[in-house]
C-alpha cells in the first residue's frame, strides 16, 4: 500500500509490480495533483551536488531517464520527457570559489562530469555572460539538464496501471498496526485497505502520516515561486545557470524560467503559504536586478506568467528521507527531497521497491538517507540547495 501518488508514489509503486511482481494500491486524494510537488516542478537533473549519495542517486537516474522510453514503454505507447543536457552552471565569486572547487573535487572522484572555467574560459564560452566579478565557474558537461517532470510522472503511473497497479482516490488518516507491524491504512472515509507494507510517499503532507506511527518527520511545506519570462535576446547554449545571487535561471520552450530563494525577512518562508501568493516583488526586487546585471542582453526581458509549487522541505538537513521507518517492520517513506525530488525519483523507487519487496536493494543504496539518522543526530547536510 502506498499513501500518495506523485512521482516518488507512482515511481516506488510501478518499480513494485514491474520488478517485484507485487500487489499494489496506491491511494492519492488528488487525481488532478492540483498542489502536488511533481505537477509544478522545475523538473531539471543534475549532478552538481555537495553530498555523495545525491550524485549517484542522480547518476542513476539520469540513464533511467535516457533509455525511459524501453523502460516505461506501453503496447501502444512510448512515453517522452524531452530530456536536454545543456548542463549546470555554478558560478561563484572569490567568496565562494573554495567551496566551489571542493565540491569540484568530490563530484569528479564520485564520476560527475563537471568542468571548472575561469572568468575567460566562461567568457569564451557564453559571450552574453558577465563575467567581471566572478572567480571561478563549475560547468556540467554531460549528464545534467531539464525534462517534462508531469510527464515522467505520468509515465510510472500509466506504467504501474498496466503492471496491475490500481490507484485509488483516497485521503489516508491513519494507520491499523498490530506491535511493529503496519495491517492497514484508513482513510478518511472509513475505509479500510488491508496492507501487507505501507510506504509514506505523501511528499510535502508525509509528517502528520509518519506521526500516526509515532514518528516525527521534519517535512514542511515551502513554497517557491518560478517566473516565465520572454526575451528577444538569444542565449546559445545556455545552461542552468546558477548566479552568486542565489538567483537561478534556464531556457523554458521558446522563453525562459527563473526563481531565487524567498526573501528575508518579508515575506519570509512561512509553511503551506496559499499557491496563488506569488511574490511578485521578489522578482522586482531580486530576480530581474540579478539577471540584467549577469546577462545584460536580458535587460529587456518580459514577464510572461508565474506558478509556485512546494518544495517538501527536509528541515532537518534539506536531503531525502528514504527507506525503513524505525520501529516498524513494514513501513517505509520516501519523502523531504528539498527540490530534488523529481529528478531521483526513478533511483529512489527502484530501489525502495527492492528494500520493500526484498528487504535490501542493490546500487544505489539508499541507506545514507535513512531516517535513522533523524533518531541520531546524524544530518548528512547537502550544501547544494538551489
Ligand atoms: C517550484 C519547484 C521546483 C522544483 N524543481 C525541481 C528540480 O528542478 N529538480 C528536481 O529534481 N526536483 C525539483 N522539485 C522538487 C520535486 O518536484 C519534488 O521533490 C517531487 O515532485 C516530490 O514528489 P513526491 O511524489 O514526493 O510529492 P508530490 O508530488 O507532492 O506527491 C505527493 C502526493 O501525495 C498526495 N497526498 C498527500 N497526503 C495524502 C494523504 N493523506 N492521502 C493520500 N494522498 C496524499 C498528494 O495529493 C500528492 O499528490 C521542485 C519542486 C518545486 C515545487
Amino acid at each position: 500500500m502506498i499513501v500518495g501518488g506523485g512521482v516518488m508514489g507512482a515511481a516506488t509503486a510501478c518499480f513494485l509490480a514491474r520488478d517485484h511482481g507485487a500487489q499494489v494500491t496506491v491511494l492519492e486524494r488528488d487525481p488532478t495533483y492540483a498542489r502536488a510537488s511533481s505537477a509544478l516542478s522545475a523538473s531539471s537533473i543534475r549532478q552538481q551536488f555537495s553530498t555523495p549519495v545525491n550524485i549517484a542517486l542522480s547518476r542513476w537516474s539520469l540513464q533511467f531517464l535516457r533509455r525511459l522510453g524501453d523502460e516505461l514503454d506501453l503496447l501502444d505507447e512510448r512515453p517522452h520527457i524531452g530530456l536536454v543536457e545543456p548542463g549546470y552552471l555554478f558560478l561563484a565569486t572569490a567568496a565562494g570559489e573554495a567551496a566551489l572547487r571542493a565540491n569540484h573535487e568530490m563530484q569528479v572522484r564520485e564520476g560527475a562530469e563537471v568542468v571548472l572555467l575561469t572568468p575567460d574560459r566562461l567568457r569564451e564560452r557564453f559571450p552574453w555572460l558577465q563575467v567581471d566579478d566572478l572567480a571561478l565557474g563549475s560547468l556540467g558537461v554531460r549528464g545534467e539538464g531539464w525534462f517534462d517532470g508531469p510527464a515522467l510522472m505520468q509515465a510510472f503511473r500509466r506504467k504501474a496501471i498496466d503492471c496491475g497497479v490500481h490507484f485509488v482516490v483516497a485521503e489516508a488518516r491513519g494507520f491499523e498496526t498490530a506491535a511493529s507491524q503496519v495491517r492497514a491504512v484508513l482513510d478518511t472515509q472509513g475505509h479500510r485497505f488491508e496492507a501487507r507494507a505501507a510506504v509514506l510517499c505523501a511528499g510535502a503532507w508525509t509528517a502528520p502520516l509518519a506521526a500516526q506511527l509515532g514518528i516525527t518527520l521534519p517535512v514542511v511545506a515551502k513554497k517557491r515561486d518560478v517566473f516565465v519570462f520572454d526575451t528577444p535576446a538569444a542565449l546559445p547554449n545556455c545552461p542552468l545557470v546558477i548566479d552568486p545571487a542565489g538567483v537561478w535561471f534556464r531556457p523554458d520552450g521558446r522563453g525562459f524560467i527563473a526563481g531565487a530563494p524567498p526573501r528575508e525577512p518579508w515575506p519570509g518562508d512561512p509553511d503551506e503559504p496559499p499557491l496563488d501568493a506569488v511574490d511578485h516583488e521578489l522578482f522586482d526586487e531580486k530576480i530581474w536586478p540579478v539577471l540584467a546585471a549577469r546577462v545584460p542582453a536580458l535587460d529587456t526581458l518580459r514577464l510572461r506568467s508565474t506558478w509556485a509549487g512546494y518544495y517538501e522541505m527536509n528541515t532537518f538537513d534539506h536531503n531525502g528521507l528514504a527507506g525503513a521507518l524505525p520501529g516498524w517492520d513494514n513501513a517505509f517513506t520516501a519523502c523531504g527531497f528539498s527540490g530534488h525530488g523529481m529528478q531521483q525519483a526513478p533511483a529512489v523507487g527502484s530501489a525502495l521497491a527492492a528494500l520493500v519487496a526484498r528487504g535490501a536493494s542493490d546500487a544505489p543504496s539508499l541507506a545514507p538517507l535513512s531516517p535513522r539518522r533523524l533518531g541520531d543526530e546524524r544530518p548528512l547536510r547537502e550544501g547544494n540547495v538551489i
